[in-house]
């Protein structure tokens, strides 16, 4: 992908997850044919991304096939945002977060927790750092104002990426106690982590600043279909919202208002989900998102409807 200094990067990801033991059990069919590294066929039609990935494929060849230079580039001053899209169960919190103490099962985050620190410990001893992270959730349900409500946020100055990890922990244990019912829950929430990095350099007095937010969305199911839907279907035609290189607020707010069902985009211009789209779609920013899928047969349709969302980014 051509990349310049002004020019926002978009790369769309697709995920396939494998049968699970209820889906084998029920008869299910594994559906999708994978052609090459880029490209999915179901039902005879082809769907291509800028990379394809299989369910044997492990957490870390997702991590160095696409989150790694987000990293480089967080620290040299870019907004990054990393999404992930997708029906319930389908894979999302384990592509974004995994098992987040388990070397080999963690996450894009724990990775990128990692990561950060590796550099700036290997980075110019005259730059100082300072790190802080916030979790949000974001309810896909709405107050009796008709605004999202904001869930169990965490916010935290850290030093190691064990802090990270610890921020994490927490801000799932909040969502455990707000309530009992963590699937459902988490099913109709989107949940946002952000790593706020800010340099300077003690000689020069020089400064840089990179955010990264890091997106678990609400169940694709939950939010209205994006794909064909209506205001969907506006925000993605034609790859709009790949061209948005200096940051056109509408593009944001209209894509906001996609991921809460049934609204029209009014009501959320000052929504927190439309600051972070309004970051990660501005000017030199760095993004990716996830296509998450189930190989069921099962969810055909969901699963086609998820890769039609995917294929309008590109
Ligand atoms: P979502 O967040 O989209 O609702 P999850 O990430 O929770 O879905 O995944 C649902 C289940 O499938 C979890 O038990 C998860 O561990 C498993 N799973 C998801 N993706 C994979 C994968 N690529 N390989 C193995 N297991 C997976
Ligand atoms: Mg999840």
């Amino acid at each position: 992908m051509a990349e310049t200094n002004n020019e926002c990067s978009i790369k769309v990801l697709c995920r396939f997850r494998p049968l699970n033991q209820a889906e084998i059990l029920r008869g299910d069919k594994f559906i999708p044919i994978f052609q090459g590294d880029d490209s999915v066929v179901i039902g005879g039609k082809p769907y291509v991304f800028d990379r394809v990935f299989p369910p044997n494929t492990t957490q870390e060849q997702v991590y160095h096939a696409c989150a790694m230079q987000i990293v480089k580039d967080v620290l040299a001053g870019y907004n990054g945002t990393i999404f992930a899209y997708g029906q319930t169960s389908s894979g999302k919190t384990h592509t974004m977060e995994g098992k987040l103490h388990d070397p080999q099962l963690m996450g894009i985050i724990p990775r990128i927790a990692r990561d950060i620190f590796n550099h700036i410990y290997s980075m110019d001893e005259n730059l100082e750092f300072h790190i802080k992270v916030i979790t949000t959730n974001l309810s896909v349900h709405e107050d009796k104002n008709r605004v999202p409500f904001v869930k169990g946020c965490t916010e935290r100055f850290v030093s190691s990426p064990e802090e990270i990890l610890d921020v994490i922990d927490e801000g799932k244990s909040n969502r455990h106690v707000a309530v009992t019912n963590m699937n459902e829950h988490s099913s109709r929430s989107h949940s946002i982590f952000l790593i706020n990095i800010k340099q300077e350099n003690m000689e020069t007095e020089q400064k840089l600043s990179g955010k990264l937010y890091l997106v678990d969305l609400a169940g694709s199911e939950k939010v209205g279909d994006l794909g064909v839907g209506r205001v969907g279907k506006e925000v993605w035609a034609g790859g709009a919202f790949k061209n948005q290189n200096n940051g056109d607020p509408w593009v944001a707010q209209r894509f906001s208002a996609c991921l809460w069902p049934g609204k029209s985009y009014v009501p959320y211009r000052d929504s927190k989900m439309t600051r972070i789209l309004q970051d990660s779609l501005g000017g030199n920013c760095r993004t990716t998102m996830f296509i998450c899928c189930s190989p069921s047969s099962y969810n055909d349709a969901e699963t086609k409807s998820t890769l039609m969302f995917g294929q309008r980014a590109k």
